[in-house]
């Protein structure tokens, strides 16, 4: 049975050739083909000998997957369907769909991509939640999300890359996986993308955020806090329950950032439900003596019950937040008419009654 290689890391790349009887260095050749060239085919690996090239033709396997369905945005956004194998999951792994979404803008692309294959958190806003978890996904499937999407738009690519981990799962529920992919994706000898420009969001899985702050290589943080006391987050994301607020708070605080970084907390605007000013003056509260910043992502209006809050509302969250020094930005999710809020697109798909993208 052929190795997969997508996932692995330089020193397993390493190993991996030795075992081959080739020299260790072959696989640091390898590392930087597959990564930092981007190439696939073993054919096109020309750093490599013709005769060492066939023999991983034979003996291993680049496993991207195919684009299933593609939804361009007319706000140049484009949502990916990708299936995922179940033969890259070492065996054990079901076949699984995750979405990715690539948003180009001005000098910059931004590729949003999923860790778990739907989702065990239970966030009631997000439709994710109604598949449940189906699996986890490898480093491999991980990373090739971002690969798969920057190989789409080859001819148009930014100088800049962002990724956000923000599409199915919760990243720090698959920790392992989703840190290789991620050591990857920051190696400079691999896709070389800035630690400033990767973010990791999490609903506020304590444990993994402690663990995460002992990274030497780690990515930006985002929180998905979406409330601004117990009894309403303990309504909307479950995981309160587990990990409250004062908890949760306690841990981002002891979170080292460094010199140019800041936390970021996401905020989902539901009308009528997190939306009030009062809300806003014990999200200020909350986050005194932090250095973080507020995302507010007004509720797009869909299949859950949860209304969009009043363009005056959201006018009025922000600028209690600004008035009192909380950095504050309202974010409005792109790709609106591809279904591009978390989840969707995968459930839409699999519900086939319901309209889909072109
Ligand atoms: S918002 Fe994120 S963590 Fe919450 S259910 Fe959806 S995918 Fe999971």
């Amino acid at each position: 049975m052929p190795v997969e290689l997508l996932g692995k890391s330089q020193q397993e790349l390493r190993e991996w050739m030795a075992s081959l009887g080739e020299p260790a260095y072959r696989g640091g050749q390898l590392y930087h083909a597959l990564y930092a060239e981007r190439r696939f085919a073993f054919a096109e690996m020309t750093n490599l000998p013709a005769a060492l090239r066939e023999r991983l033709g034979r003996e291993a396997t680049i496993t991207l997957p195919a684009i299933a369905r593609k939804y361009n945005s007319t706000d140049g956004s484009a949502r990916y369907l990708l299936p995922l194998d179940a033969g890259q999951g070492e065996g054990r792994a079901r076949p699984a769909s995750v979405e990715a979404v690539f948003m180009p803008s001005e000098g910059r692309q931004t590729i949003c991509i999923s860790t778990q294959a739907g989702c065990a958190v239970d966030c009631k806003f997000c439709l994710t939640a109604t598949l449940g978890l189906v699996r986890n996904l490898t480093a491999g499937e991980i990373l090739a999300q971002a690969l798969v999407t920057l190989a789409d738009n080859q001819g148009s690519l930014a100088p800049r890359t962002n990724v956000v981990l923000m599409g199915q799962g919760e990243p720090l529920l698959n920790y392992e996986p989703t840190m290789a992919a991620v050591r990857i994706l920051l190696d400079p000898n691999a896709l070389a993308i800035s630690p400033r420009h990767v973010t990791l969001s999490t609903s506020g899985i304590v444990p993994g955020i402690e663990r995460l702050a002992l990274e030497k290589v780690r990515p930006k943080l985002a929180v998905s806090l979406n409330a601004s006391n117990d009894a309403q987050r303990d309504a909307i994301m479950p995981i309160n329950r587990k990990y409250p607020i004062a908890e949760l708070l306690a841990a981002c605080r002891r979170y080292p950032l460094r010199p140019w970084e800041h936390l970021t907390f996401e905020y989902v605007l539901l009308g009528g439900v997190n939306d009030s000013a009062d809300d806003a003056r014990r999200l200020v509260s909350l986050l005194s003596g932090m250095r973080a910043k507020v995302n507010l992502i007004p509720w797009n209006p869909g299949e859950l019950p949860f209304h969009s809050p009043a363009e005056a509302a959201v006018e009025e969250f922000r600028a209690v937040l600004v008035r009192k020094d909380v950095p504050a930005f309202v974010r409005y999710s792109r790709g609106q008419d591809i279904f591009a809020a978390c989840g969707q697109l995968a459930v839409i798909e699999s519900a086939p009654a319901l309209p889909a993208g072109n």
